[in-house]
């Protein structure tokens, strides 16, 4: 038997999965990805093999109300039906905030799922969706090993300064700190920077993960130092719908002057602000760059992600003392040449030089000269939960693979 392992990353509504075969300590190998959407509505779910072809597509009415449960035991039954000579040993879930206590993946048991729900407070929106399926397997598969991989914990390499906020002291024993997020994302990038150039392994490098959600990370022999989120995943670079870093102040206005309740600040600061806040259309690049010719708005919108986005770079060369690359990934990062290229001229200062053609072709190398150079990379933050699960779970391999 395969022994193979289940990654999920769950979110509000919908619950991605990617499959691994774990081979004799080979790299895990994506066999099936897939996701539910639409949970609690109209849902939809979708199962491709590794090469992206679709194997199996299905579509519930509303009336069914499918939610994660349901979702989460079609999909072990679909594994069950598809698994020939594999068996489901492990399941590795993406987590939000693993807080100060964790600073690496780990196995859940009772204690573990308590700290982990004391972080809810940390990271109301996400949290709560990301324990659900853990809550999910221990009910419908008792004995299901589970490992809890953290978007933060890449990042508890950063000096005490870095993580600091200028509060007083009782806030920070409070646990209000920068932790930085994007974590899982950043150690794949740092994984492989020596496959593709060995010196920026071991310089100074800035990772740009631009997707709906976005921030950058400095890292130095590969190792997290500073990052544009802090204690929520609203800090740093404006986002789809979210506002990155604003003045506290402005908060202040939004309950005093205009009466808003905290939690309808919240909604607008996490899902009406960034590109679509500004735009008015769309929180989808691919919308605003299709209308960025006639449409003043999507025009705005666009440059402000870009000005931030430079300027914060900026902030994180100054951390690093100088800057050997620029990584490129996640969705906006991987696939607009638009956004790369305007980034790229305003860093010219820095000695960064557009290789027009390979940012065309998609890198990976799309800059020129003799500066520091600029890269598009992939990210893939399933894998390294599978690796972080089975770090975790090493011996238990040992035993099923034999
Ligand atoms: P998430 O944070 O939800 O994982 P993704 O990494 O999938 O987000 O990135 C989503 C963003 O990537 C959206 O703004 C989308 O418009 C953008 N994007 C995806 N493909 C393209 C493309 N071909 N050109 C420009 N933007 C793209």
């Amino acid at each position: 038997m395969i022994p193979v392992l289940l990654v999920l990353n769950a979110g509000s509504s919908s619950l991605k999965f990617q499959v691994f075969d774990l081979l004799d300590g080979a790299e895990p190998r994506l066999v099936w990805k897939g996701l539910y959407e639409g949970l609690g509505g109209s849902a939809h779910s979708l199962v491709k093999d590794a090469s992206g072809a679709i194997l199996d597509e299905t579509t519930w009415s509303s009336n069914d109300r499918l939610g994660h449960e349901e979702a989460l035991m079609h999909l072990v039954a679909w594994l069950r039906q598809h698994q020939e000579g594999r068996t489901l040993a492990a399941i590795g879930h993406r987590v939000v905030h693993g807080g100060e206590a964790f600073s690496g993946p780990v196995l859940v048991d009772d204690a573990v799922l308590q700290a982990l729900d004391s972080l809810v407070p940390l990271a109301p929106l996400h949290q709560p969706h990301n324990l659900e399926p853990i809550r999910i397997v221990r009910r419908r598969l008792p004995g299901m090993a589970q490992v809890a991989c953290f978007d933060t914990a890449f990042h508890q390499t950063q000096s005490d300064i870095a993580s600091l906020f200028a509060l007083p002291s009782e806030m920070r024993d409070r646990g209000v700190r920068r932790y930085g997020f994007h974590g899982l994302s950043y150690d794949y990038i740092a994984s492989v920077l020596a496959t593709y150039d060995p010196r920026l392994a071991e310089g100074r490098v800035v990772v740009a993960h631009l997707g709906n959600g976005a921030s950058l990370c400095a890292l130095k022999g590969g190792v997290s130092i500073a990052t544009t989120m802090g204690f929520s995943a609203l800090d740093g670079l404006p986002m789809g719908t979210r506002c990155g870093a604003i003045d506290a102040g402005v908060v202040f206005f939004m309950l005093r002057e205009m009466k808003l309740s905290p939690a309808e600040a919240e909604r607008v600061l996490y899902t009406k602000s960034g590109l679509l806040g500004v735009s008015g259309i769309s929180n989808d690049m691919r919308v605003l760059r299709s209308k960025a010719a006639t449409e003043v708005d999507a025009r705005r919108a666009i440059d402000l992600f870009v000005y931030r986005i430079t300027r914060e770079i900026g902030s994180l060369m100054a951390a690093l003392g100088g800057v050997d690359g620029l990584v490129f990934t996640a969705g906006i990062g991987e696939n607009d040449t638009a956004t790369r290229a305007e980034v790229i001229a305003g860093l010219s200062w820095a000695g960064f030089s557009l290789d027009e053609d390979a940012n065309r072709t998609g890198g990976p190398r799309i800059s020129t000269g003799s500066g520091p150079t600029a890269w598009v990379i992939p990210t893939n933050e399933e894998l390294v939960i599978a690796r972080q699960t089975r770090t975790i779970l090493g011996a238990t391999w040992a035993k099923l693979a034999s």
